[in-house]
């Protein structure tokens, strides 16, 4: 690992710059979302000094559970929908440890759901990056829970025949959620001050982040792209604040983040894409304080270890 040392006198006195988190090149596709999505945490990383070794990326499956790979942090690209218990395990073991879920549309709200909607519920202190491209990508675009009502893939041709299913109605409706925002990657300013709110929150920040497919769906989002009064942002003292987004997105709402009924309202229509935190509450308890083992030496251990094998020895 390659950091820039100003003092070297104290290994805490390191200063990290934007390239000591950056692995190899990333290989998604050219324009991919995903690109966007990994520079703005690159960045928050920056921002917040976060150390490489103290801090884990877990993914699943698909073309953004890739992610870990390009950061140079430790990392644990998984298996199909199951980011979340990994990183539940990584953080009841070693609470001190930042850890960030990346997952898709596919991995989260399709194989992973169970995981995802207790996850919410167990409250642990991460933050969970939906990147949500409405399409599972990975697999050469197969309609995912969130591909909209109609829209043409390779395993339904004449349309999805459902409508799509809403992250952020699921994740408001999860007794214990602590904190459901959406952001979008094609707008980097709230993308970035979304991340950063969400980092800082204690407790499972869970982020739905809409991001283009260029690759199978050019046509999705575009609105939102190039249309700036088809989106909608949530304003409030206590919400996110984007810089330079008022100059550019005037459609706002004020919303309370404290007021969950709000929320869900506004979570469950359709009417308009809506960016912002659409809830917060940082007293919900956590799982891993609730559960929390005291720390042991490793002499300690072994003595607890050797009791247990007296109890069962015969
Ligand atoms: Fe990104 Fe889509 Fe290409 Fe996957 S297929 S890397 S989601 S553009």
């Amino acid at each position: 690992m390659s950091c820039t040392l100003l003092h070297v006198a104290n290994e805490d006195d390191r200063v990290f710059e934007m390239a000591d988190y950056q692995g190899p090149q990333a290989r998604w596709c050219s324009g991919c979302g995903d690109h966007s999505v990994l520079t703005a945490v690159q960045r928050l990383m920056t921002d917040e000094q976060l150390k490489p070794e103290t801090t884990v990326f877990v993914s699943g499956i698909g073309c953004s559970s890739r992610f870990p790979h390009y950061m140079k942090t430790y990392g644990f690209h998984g298996l199909h929908g199951r980011a979340l218990p990994v990183a539940t395990g990584i953080k009841l073991t070693r609470p001190e440890l930042d850890v960030f879920v990346v997952t898709g549309d596919g991995d989260c709200v399709s194989i992973g759901a169970g995981h995802w909607v207790h996850a919410l519920r167990y409250n642990m202190d991460m933050t969970v990056m939906l990147l949500d491209n409405n399409i599972y990508g990975l697999t050469k675009k197969q309609t995912s829970p969130t591909t909209p009502q109609g829209y043409k893939s390779n395993t339904q041709p004449r349309g999805s025949y459902l409508p799509a299913m809403n992250p952020l109605e699921v994740a408001l409706g999860i007794t214990n959620a602590s904190f459901v925002a959406q952001t979008a990657e094609f707008v980097p300013a709230h993308l970035f001050a979304t991340l950063k709110a969400a980092y800082r929150h204690k407790g499972l920040a869970f982020v739905r982040i809409l991001q283009r497919c260029p690759h199978f769906t050019p046509d999705l989002f575009q609105d939102g792209v190039k249309k700036p009064d088809t989106v909608q942002i949530l304003a409030h003292p206590e919400g996110i604040h984007g810089e330079g987004i008022d100059g550019i997105y005037k459609n706002q709402v004020r919303h309370d983040p404290a007021d969950i009924h709000a929320a869900r309202e506004l979570a469950e229509d359709p009417s308009i894409l809506r960016l912002g935190l659409f809830f917060r509450d940082e007293s919900r308890p956590r799982y891993e304080e609730t559960r929390a083992l005291p720390k042991r030496t490793a002499r300690e251990k072994i003595d607890l270890l050797n009791e247990d094998f007296d109890r069962y020895a015969v």
